[in-house]
């Protein structure tokens, strides 16, 4: 049997070609349960294995993908049996892995979460491992405290993927959300998605050397990190927590300082999906099927094929991505 994937190829120049090729089974890696995949995502990650970069992909021919949803087809583990709808998000499948950008995948049962009733596959995919993510943010804020009544809660990098379910997720359990955007007509989307603030990146992007500004949000999802995320902390109200979730301007912070967390008692809280152990995907699956409104979740999502994957990755690269961006394996 054959399947379709979007492999990543290594030339003898080292130059990094992906297309769209039909592919033995027997190739597919030595894992314990075989899913008829029907539809992945496109991740910021998947921008870079695509493209071969950043060294997430260590052996070339590749199948990217970092997220799939679909039907299991075959399993040796009894967790799991022929037509269990499942998803999975992480564990570096689509890096070390073969991962979902294919029509046919196989993988280890540990990875897989069995996909709650209330979700279809596609709706699995317009949250994938940025929806999924952004609850494991608003579940950590609210063990550190949260509540609608602290006041208002920011989010940046708010029209990406992160930041889109983060602003819906948020909105919907009460919460009064500003949302950090650079892109200045993703306002209105922004507003539909539940935002009432509109706060324009020029605000917070620019170190200083303050050591803490007036007390604004009772807390925030930051997708952005950089000198954003010190700007964050220092506008963090007395007893507040920013959930520290992504680099899109860069991994260091240079005006760091641990002012924030001495004079006004911060938390920043990491948020690691990739790892995430099973119980705590269940409940972040559970309560993503409860609370995240599934009409303002379509509003999110452009559906693309297989064979748009390369130009894509090239645009969340770019961060010129609105949204979640939801690919059709089959189509
Ligand atoms: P997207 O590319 O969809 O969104 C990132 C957004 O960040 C952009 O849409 C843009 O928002 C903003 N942005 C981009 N560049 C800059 C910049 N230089 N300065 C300020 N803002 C910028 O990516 P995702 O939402 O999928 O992921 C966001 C981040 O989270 C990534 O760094 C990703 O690696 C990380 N991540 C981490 C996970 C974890 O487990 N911790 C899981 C998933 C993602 P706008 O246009 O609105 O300004």
């Amino acid at each position: 049997m054959t399947f379709q994937a979007l492999l990543v190829e290594k030339g003898g120049d080292g130059a990094v070609s992906a297309s769209v090729q039909e592919i033995d089974d027997a190739r597919l890696p030595d894992g314990d349960v075989t899913v008829a995949v029907e539809y992945s995502t496109l991740n910021y990650k998947d921008g870079l294995c695509i493209n071969g970069k950043g060294g997430l992909v260590r052996s070339f021919p590749h199948v990217p993908g970092v997220d799939f949803a679909g039907t299991v087809e075959a399993s040796e583990d009894p967790r799991y049996r022929p037509g269990d709808r499942v998803v999975l998000t992480g564990w570096r499948v689509g890096e070390i892995w073969w991962g979902g950008f294919a029509t046919r995948a196989k993988v280890k049962a540990d990875w897989l979460v069995p996909l709650p009733d209330e979700l279809s596959t596609r709706q699995a995919m317009a949250i994938g491992t940025a929806g999924l993510t952004s609850m494991l943010s608003v579940i950590a804020l609210e063990k550190a405290g949260l509540s609608p009544l602290k006041g208002e809660v920011l989010v940046t990098g708010a029209a990406g993927g992160v930041g889109s379910v983060g602003v819906a997720l948020l909105a919907r359990l009460g919460y009064s959300v500003a949302a950090v955007t650079g892109r200045p007509d993703a306002a209105g989307y922004l507003r539909q998605l539940g935002a009432e603030t509109i706060v324009d990146r020029s605000e917070l992007s620019e170190a200083n050397s303050r050591p803490l500004e007036s007390e604004r949000w009772a807390g925030a999802i930051d997708a952005v990190g950089g000198d954003m995320l010190a700007r964050v902390l220092k506008q963090t109200k007395y007893g507040g927590a920013v959930a520290a979730v992504g680099l899109a301007a860069g991994a260091a912070v240079p005006s760091f300082t641990v002012i924030p967390f001495l004079l006004r008692g911060v938390s920043l809280l990491g948020i690691d999906s990739v790892m995430r152990p099973y119980d705590q995907r269940v409940d972040a699956w559970n309560r993503i099927a409860a609370d995240l409104p599934m009409e303002k979740l379509e509003a999110m999502v452009v559906e693309h094929r297989l064979s748009d994957l390369p130009e894509l990755a090239n645009r969340i690269l770019d961060g010129t991505v609105k949204g979640r961006v939801v690919i059709d394996v089959n189509a």
